[in-house]
């Protein structure tokens, strides 16, 4: 295992694939319950029964009825090649706007540990373990 490496915000993961991805109920049970709009309004959700809503729209008696997920599609349901929560700042990193609630896809990306190795994207928090 490769020593433990903090990313180092340079948002790369994020400019390549932080769109076009899928999500899971508990990515979005937290943002129902406190209505954060701003996140859900970027969210398509099919249903069992083939019906495609906005995240907006999804209620928590709906969950069951869940059978998709994804992020990030614009409220007019035009699929979206980037994340509206990507922010570069004037100190050259990049943030986001939503960390501390952000999806479970992007919680879980840490290509310094083991198990990722995308060499292509370059991720300079992995410079130590590049072959
Ligand atoms: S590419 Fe690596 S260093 Fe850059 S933001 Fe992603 S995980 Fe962090
Ligand atoms: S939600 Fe946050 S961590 Fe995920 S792709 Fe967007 S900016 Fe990156």
């Amino acid at each position: 295992m490769a020593p433990d490496q903090d990313c180092m915000q340079c948002g790369r993961c994020c400019e390549k694939w932080g769109w076009d991805q899928k999500g899971v109920i508990e990515d979005i049970l937290p943002w129902i319950e406190a209505n954060r709009h701003d996140i859900l309004q970027f969210v398509a959700i099919t249903l069992v029964n083939g019906r495609r809503c906005n995240g907006g729209e999804i209620r928590i008696d709906d969950l069951p009825n869940v059978l998709r997920i994804n992020y990030w599609i614009a409220p007019d349901g035009s699929v979206l090649h980037h994340c509206p929560f990507y922010r570069k700042a004037e100190d050259g990193k990049v943030y986001c706007n939503i960390h501390e609630t952000k999806p479970r896809v992007c919680i879980g990306f840490t290509p310094w540990k083991e198990g990722i190795r995308d060499y292509a994207l370059n991720c300079p928090a992995c410079r130590n373990t590049a072959p």
